[in-house]
């Protein structure tokens, strides 16, 4: 049994080649760089009218301007400002030479073609050429995961394709013979599979591509057959259930069989304890144990990290800092022990939760809270981490 801090670093150091290709600007987001991108422009290009209102010349400090002409956003200036003009300037317009200030059209009037100033503003109203972003400037960097704002970035740098990592591929096996598609009907002793769904939408918040999806019956023929076709065909591979210690619990033999080097077996986390870790080739897999918020709360604290890293992205989960509303006890501390949490206001509240079966306390939870290992209370006001979900 190992602490999760030495599988995150047996996983670290297991190497990973992601492949570079291009795509378009569409096609971006949720993806992750796999180049800088470097400004070829100043942003934004010309200093700009932040407001509607009227360029001029803040030298002039004059109280009337004479309006020699009106900008439009997108249009060009005609002349420069001679001491006492000013220019009617729409948002986004470019400054005519010579202005370097706004006046917001609030605080004036016009006059037969002369602006007034009748109130005060002690803004400048322009965004200047160059304050955001300089040319030349490395805008995003490598191994950025792509979000919205991302995206916005690269579009306005003017870049249309760009260069990300390739999706690793990923296969998912969920193994019991107690377990059915939903929409068949339980007959006993039966339940519904969740974690093929809660693993095909974790997954897919990644980026990765879901490629196979596999149900297997606890029967050694069944599951090496399907474990076999999935890490020749995938990255990357889930199995869930099957990797504990009961009689019916196939999958590390077959793992071995099949030629996977273990790189761990059984980890000091509650829940997740019989979490199976191995590599053939460039294929990795994951066994989690089959109850739902095992099979979750894993996947959050090591799957996810690596499979960022196989899309070269290194991630750092946001960790909040919360005060713990209420003691928490447990009886046994040999493990880390993960705990569904409300997390609102910098205070953390636990929610009823009934062990690793229990995924439904999972949907009132935005937050997950560990007990460290040798740690049997947490008490109340105390300090602590949440790690968001
Ligand atoms: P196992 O890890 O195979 O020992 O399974 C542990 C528990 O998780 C058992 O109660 C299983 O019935 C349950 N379980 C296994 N697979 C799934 C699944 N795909 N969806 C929901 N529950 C499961
Ligand atoms: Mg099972």
């Amino acid at each position: 049994m190992i602490p999760r801090e030495e599988a995150e670093q047996i996983l670290k150091d297991i190497p990973v080649k992601p492949t570079p290709e291009e795509v378009s600007l569409e096609e971006c987001r949720g993806r992750v760089l796999a180049e800088d991108i470097i400004s070829p422009l100043d942003l934004p290009p010309f200093d700009k009218a932040a407001m509607d209102g009227y360029a001029l010349r803040s030298s002039d400090q004059a109280e009337k301007y004479r309006i020699v002409e009106v900008i439009a956003a997108g249009s060009h200036p005609q002349r420069p400002l001679q001491p006492g003009e000013c220019a009617k300037i729409m948002t986004g317009g470019k400054l005519p030479p010579g202005a370097d200030r706004v006046v917001r059209r609030e605080v004036t009037q016009e006059e037969d073609g002369w602006l007034v100033i009748v109130g005060e503003d002690k803004e400048s109203n322009v965004c200047y050429q160059g304050e955001d972003i300089r040319r030349g400037e490395v805008v995003l960097e490598k191994g950025t995961f792509l979000r919205p704002q991302e995206v916005a970035v690269l579009a306005s740098v003017g870049v249309t394709r760009v260069k990300v990592y390739c999706q690793p591929t990923v296969g998912l096996l969920a193994t019991g013979s107690e377990i059915v598609s939903p929409g068949e009907p339980l007959r006993e002793g039966q339940i519904y599979d969740s974690n093929t769904y809660s693993l095909a939408a974790q997954v897919a918040a990644t980026g990765a591509r879901l490629k196979k999806v596999g149900r297997g019956r606890d029967e050694p023929a069944l599951l090496r057959r399907e474990l076999e076709e999935l890490l020749d065909e995938c990255d990357l591979v889930l199995v869930s259930g099957g990797v504990s210690v009961g009689d019916y619990d196939y999958v590390p033999t077959i793992l071995q069989e099949l030629g996977v080097q273990i790189h761990f077996h059984k980890l000091a986390i509650k829940p997740g304890k019989p979490t199976i870790f191995g590599t053939r080739g460039e294929t990795a897999v994951f066994g989690v144990p089959g109850n739902p918020v095992s099979t979750f709360v894993i996947f959050e604290l090591l799957i996810k990290p690596f499979i960022f890293r196989l899309m070269g992205h290194s991630y750092q989960p946001l960790l909040l800092k919360g005060e713990l509303a209420e003691e928490l006890k447990r009886k046994k501390s040999r493990r880390e022990a993960w705990l569904p949490v409300e997390y609102r206001q910098g205070q953390v509240r636990s929610l009823p939760y009934h062990g690793s079966a229990h995924i439904h306390a999972l949907t009132r939870a935005n937050g997950l809270i560990a007990f460290p290992r040798g740690v049997k209370i947490l008490p109340k006001g105390s300090q602590i981490v949440v790690r968001p979900i």
